[in-house]
């Protein structure tokens, strides 16, 4: 107080926004912040104070301004982390009053609001035999990434099957999956249902455990049950008019799919019973009909060429 007595002159000053920032923020990400602050009689503040409080009054920052280029005002940019707790944010940049020598700056402040948003997490699951055999042990591998780059090792998620029941819980491992970049994974091993059908079961990320607020996330993943192979099952595909062999013919047997090689044919380990099985090959007409698999067997198939035009 003594001080502000002996002063002078009192001067107004003034401080807002270069620029506004993003509505909504992730939580403990980096913002920048660009105030501008200004003397009403264009002193320089050079080396004066500006800080960054927040709506409890703590201080989240303090900076001294740098006079860039003789100019009489100053813009600051403020590098700051985002609070970690997600929902509405007020923060207050002040300029708090500063004196120097015989003129004392009175202090100004301009509020700005964001919103902090809970990290995303980007679940994915590949690698899912097709189909399962029913009853057995089988494997799928499950990935997941924070999309503001946090480590997810060690992350939990728990697996939830048709009736929203869990048959499953693991943690991705602690290396990052080469060739991607943040994707933390692991291999599951699951039990396949003792029936045979389409099954839709889903992941569920646990985030709680995680230092900063992430949103808990789902992927859904489908799988047939079947019964297992019991026969081998080998297609010749041919052209109808020169019975050369046909390369890359797409083959569905049953839930069972393959490609034909060079020498036109394809194996295939099928379960017994009548099995619907297509052929297609671009420029070839489509064949379709049903298979009776009693055992192991060789089945030429002869294609029709008909180009599309
Ligand atoms: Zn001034
Ligand atoms: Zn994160």
């Amino acid at each position: 107080m003594e001080e502000i007595k002996k002063a002078e002159n009192r001067h107004k000053t003034s401080i807002s926004l270069v620029e506004a920032i993003p509505s909504e923020v992730d939580a403990n990400s980096k913002i920048s912040i660009k105030a501008k602050i200004s003397c009403a009689f264009a002193c320089s503040l050079q080396g004066d104070k500006i800080k960054i409080i927040n709506f409890q009054g703590e201080e989240i920052t303090e900076v001294e301004l740098e006079l860039a280029d003789g100019s009489d005002n100053e813009i600051v940019e403020l590098m700051v982390q985002a609070p970690s707790m997600p929902g509405e944010h007020t923060w207050k940049i002040v300029y708090p009053t500063q004196q120097k020598e015989d003129t004392l700056h009175e202090e100004s402040s301009v509020e700005l609001s964001f919103k902090v948003r809970p990290h995303q997490i980007s679940l994915s699951v590949w690698g899912i035999p097709s189909p399962v055999n029913k009853d057995e042990k089988f494997k799928i591998k499950i990935g997941a990434k924070c999309l503001a780059g946090c480590s997810l090792a060690g992350l939990p998620f728990v697996i939830l099957d048709d009736n929203n029941i869990q048959v499953a819980d693991g943690k991705l491992g602690e290396n990052v999956l080469p060739q991607t970049e943040g994707m933390y994974w692991t291999e599951q091993d699951l039990r396949a249902p003792a029936d045979e059908a389409l099954h839709k079961w889903v992941v569920q990320s646990l985030t709680s455990e995680l230092e900063c607020p992430h949103q808990t996330n789902t992927e859904n993943f489908s799988f047939h049950t079947a019964k297992p192979p019991e026969h081998t099952v080998t297609i010749e595909v041919t052209s109808k008019e020169d019975h050369t062999p046909l390369k890359d013919a797409y083959i569905f047997l049953g839930l069972h799919r393959a490609v034909t090689d060079e020498q036109g044919k394809a194996t295939l380990s099928v379960p017994g019973g009548n099995l619907k099985m297509y052929i297609s090959k671009n420029d070839y007409v489509t064949i379709e009909k049903d298979l009776e698999v009693v055992g192991d067997a060789t089945v030429k198939i002869e294609l029709e060429f008909s180009p599309v035009l």
